[in-house]
């Protein structure tokens, strides 16, 4: 007896639908691209509940006739290509035609949609693949189309959402790909009732200006450069904005939002002198090329893109982005100045001033020093101290029963001690997020209190910022900020007591970025936050320390529960042995 049998449709779809839905996000995206491919103008988003309860988009679009508004419902239903020939020549968002058919197989979906020319339009309401209606309909030209209680029917799915400021981060990165690459349509994004995004027909640098409201114009430096099978267009940022967060970069092929980190790191190439090792570049980049040159097809998600020549491009992108910073540096950088203020450092340095210091007052606002050359020469300025420092240190002492320990700094990164009578070193950077881990694991889970600022200090924060800021304050809350929040953004009265914050407004930045990985209802939630909280306020791996601070550190360290190893696995203490030091000589 046959055993082999074929699958119902819903299931089919269903099957499908792993690939293609995967979160509210995913399911906006579909929609959006659908709005794009039917040449709509206008474009609004309604979110409900991070998109688990609703996600809508209408469009002034095309519209379907009433067959098409039940055919599009079908598995591999599109208008969009026709033959394999077309596969290779690719103009739409989308040609899968299975996004429709997947997405009504895991919620209940309400459709109305009429092309410009009919009289009347068509409702339809379709709910896990089932046809519950379907009616003409007096609608508006155009397309909407309301996805309800995503995953409804796959209780296993729904419980895998993430908490609603994850979900909601990975919706408004939807939003803003497309928003971004069509900066001549106009785009509303309603959550929850309340609008948050209206964006009108702009060029691309005052779309760029209008969603992240903190940067002005000399922020985003020009790129355009155009061979006869390519052009890459687009903005990137001049080094002071770069920051700690990863979701600023974006990278658009023939304008659909693209993943590579192969063609990511030809535009990091070109930061590397430029800005700090744990900070990434802002770029708004659009590369065309001809649609038979890409390959789109390799994932139903389609984020992902294979090219005939992946070097050529790399290497015509990385060209292009040197060639915009070359030119912004011609501009900014004043020697004179620059002399200026390597002597004045070179006064201070008796005095008081640290690089972190230093690394601090670079970014404030109007400075056009050549930051980095200034760094290296710092950093080359204050060698001779430290040696200095460490020749009049006592070192270590002889008698195994003394109680008397010593420390000393070493390349300005490592802490040599010979702490117990043991002789031990460690990387300063990775045993500070040691200490500060086990410090404040206890603190921040009963919730940290708040020191009330003198003046309230209004935050510099993009709009999509804002909005992850309104979706998490309940984390805000809990670790001692007092702010309130008005139509431009977030005030902050007062701050955590018991952190030691040195510039709040990268310090919320650094937070609103790792929140998008942070799910509240992870068991291990607190332990997450508290690492990432530890990143931006630990000390510098580079950075010379006084002798008392490199004294607490060793017993602050030694008094750790875990010294072994830093909150993110890497090994901390490294104890060197008689042995070891034997094979050395
Ligand atoms: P695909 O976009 O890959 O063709 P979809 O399942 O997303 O597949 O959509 C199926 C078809 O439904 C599309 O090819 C298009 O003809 C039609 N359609 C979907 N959304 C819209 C819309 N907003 N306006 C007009 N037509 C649409
Ligand atoms: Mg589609």
């Amino acid at each position: 007896m046959s055993i082999i049998k074929r699958l119902p449709d819903t299931l089919i779809n269903q099957i499908a639908a792993g690939e293609v839905v995967q979160r509210p996000a995913s399911v906006l995206k579909e929609l959006l691209e659908n709005a794009i491919d039917a040449e709509a103008t206008e474009i609004q988003v309604r979110i409900q509940d991070a998109g688990k309860t609703l996600i809508q988009v209408q469009d002034n679009g095309k519209g379907m006739d009433p067959l098409d508004a039940k055919l599009c419902f079908e598995r591999h239903a599109t208008s969009k290509i026709h033959d394999i020939k077309d596969l290779f020549h690719i103009q739409t968002m989308g040609f899968r035609g299975e996004a429709l058919a997947s997405i009504a197989s895991v919620a209940k979906v309400s459709l109305y949609t009429q092309p410009e020319n009919q009289e009347i339009g068509t409702h339809i309401e379709i709910e896990a693949s089932k046809f519950i209606l379907s009616e003409p309909y007096l609608c508006k030209k155009g397309t909407l189309i309301q996805v309800k209680n995503l995953f409804f029917n796959v209780p296993a799915r729904r419980k895998f959402l993430k908490s609603n400021p994850v979900e909601f981060k990975h919706l408004l990165n939807e939003f803003l790909h497309i928003a971004l690459a069509h900066p001549d349509k106009i785009f509303q994004l309603y959550a929850n009732d309340h609008l948050q995004f209206h964006l009108t027909p702009k060029s691309l640098k005052n779309r760029i200006l209008d969603i992240f409201n903190a940067w002005n114009e000399e922020n985003l430096l020009v790129v355009d450069e155009e061979t006869p099978n390519l052009s890459i267009k687009g903005y990137v940022g001049s080094p002071e904005i770069a920051s700690n967060a990863r979701g600023e970069q974006y990278l658009f092929v023939n304008q659909r939002f693209i993943k590579s980190n192969f063609l990511n790191h030809a535009i990091f190439k070109c930061y590397e002198d430029l800005i700090p090792k744990d900070e990434f570049p802002f770029f708004v980049i659009f590369i065309q090329v001809h649609p038979s040159e890409i390959d789109i097809n390799i994932h139903p998600t389609k984020t992902e893109i294979k090219f005939e020549n992946e070097n050529f491009v790399y290497s015509i992108l990385h060209a292009a982005v040197r060639k915009a910073l070359a030119k912004f540096h011609v501009q900014d950088i004043e020697l004179d100045a620059f002399q200026q203020i390597i002597n004045q450092q070179k006064k201070n340095l008796e005095g008081e001033i640290t690089i972190k210091q230093y690394k601090e007052k670079k970014f404030e606002k109007n400075s056009n020093q050549d930051v980095f050359d200034l760094q290296k020469s710092l950093n080359a300025l204050y060698q001779p101290i430290s040696t200095k420092k460490q020749e009049n240190l006592v070192l270590f002492t002889e008698s195994a029963t003394s109680p008397i320990w010593s420390a000393f700094q070493v390349y300005q990164q490592y802490i040599i001690t010979n702490y117990q009578n043991k002789l031990w070193i460690f990387p300063q950077q990775n045993a500070h997020y040691r200490i500060l881990f086990e410090q404040y694991l206890p603190k921040i889970k009963k919730g940290l209190h708040t020191q009330q600022l003198l003046y309230p200090e209004r935050l510099h924060l993009t709009q999509p910022d804002v909005l992850i800021f309104q979706e998490n304050t309940q984390i805000f809350e809990k670790l001692g900020f007092d702010f309130y929040l008005d139509e431009n953004g977030v005030i902050i009265k007062g701050v955590p007591f018991e952190l030691k914050i040195g510039n709040l407004n990268s310090f919320v930045v650094h937070l609103l970025d790792s929140l998008k990985f942070l799910d509240f209802y992870v068991q291990n939630y607190h332990e997450e936050l508290v690492k990432t909280i530890i990143k931006p306020l630990a000390i510098s791996k580079v950075q010379l320390l006084s002798q008392k601070e490199i004294y607490t550190m060793v017993e602050e360290l030694f008094a750790c529960e875990n010294k072994f190893y830093d909150p993110f696995g890497n090994p901390i203490v490294k104890e060197l042995k008689l042995e070891d030091l034997e094979k050395f000589f």
